[in-house]
């Protein structure tokens, strides 16, 4: 059983402190996106925050997302694809996310734009940025970003409208501040430059950073733990 009113408390604290981290930052809170990460929670959890307002949910599994919106296809949700995407899953992806954050190569830009495009459909991309270098993370070096972003001029149907990032694992969640400045500099220099389309959203904060996120111009924050509770641990 759902503890619904252990729930709702919790994603009502979230948008608490989303409003309180705006306010600092002398932002609107409405222009910041809650994406609420559902990812190893059942298809009913995502019911559970559908009924109290939730509308955007994060996945990082093709396979068990298309799963949870069979489950809850009776819902006006919008969809958002936050872990790394394999080629072969492109076009499954393209046909049922809204927004898929984790874009970093040119070839995948040009498949989901056919696959968008094939269907009729319209997508939202982000690219996804590895600032720090490490070896087991994925996205594009900023030093490769630029022409990532050059292809996606190309692209019509699956457009790029941000950058995405996911910062090292630190625990004092100040210690990342400087990774998402330095994601917000990137955009800024990018837009200056001006032969890339326009990135106006910023897709990084998760659970125990977002507030600091949105203080350094997050319009997307990622949270799965603060909304739905500590997950498993996932099974080898
Ligand atoms: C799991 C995940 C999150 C959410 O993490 P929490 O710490 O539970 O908020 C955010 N972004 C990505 C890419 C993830 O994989």
């Amino acid at each position: 059983m759902i503890d619904a009113a252990a729930l709702r408390a919790r994603l009502d604290g979230v948008r608490e402190r989303i409003a309180r981290a705006a306010h600092r930052a002398r932002r609107d809170p409405a222009s910041i996106r809650l994406v609420a990460v559902s990812k190893t929670f059942s298809a009913e959890y995502v019911r559970a925050a559908a009924d109290i307002g939730q509308v955007h949910f994060g996945e990082n599994r093709v396979q068990e997302a298309l799963e949870k919106m069979s489950a809850t296809s009776d819902l006006p949700l919008t969809w958002h694809l936050i872990g790394h995407l394999q080629s072969n899953k492109a076009r499954k992806a393209a046909e049922r996310f809204d927004t898929i954050h984790s874009v970093d190569d040119s070839d995948l830009l040009r498949t989901l734009d056919a696959a968008a495009q094939a269907i009729g459909r319209r997508l939202e991309l982000l690219v996804q940025v590895d600032l720090a270098g490490e070896p087991t993370k994925f996205g594009v070096t900023p030093d490769d970003l630029g022409a990532v972003l050059t292809a996606a001029r190309a692209n019509r149907f699956a457009r790029v409208t941000g950058l995405m990032l996911m910062p090292p694992a630190v625990a004092d969640p100040q210690a990342a501040r400087p990774y998402f400045a330095a994601l917000r500099r990137l955009r800024d220099d990018l837009a200056a430059h001006g032969d890339t389309p326009a990135l106006p959203e910023l897709s990084m904060g998760m659970s125990h950073d977002f507030e600091v996120a949105i203080e350094e111009g997050a319009t997307l924050v990622r949270v799965g733990t603060a909304i739905f509770g500590r997950r498993a641990p996932v099974q080898a």
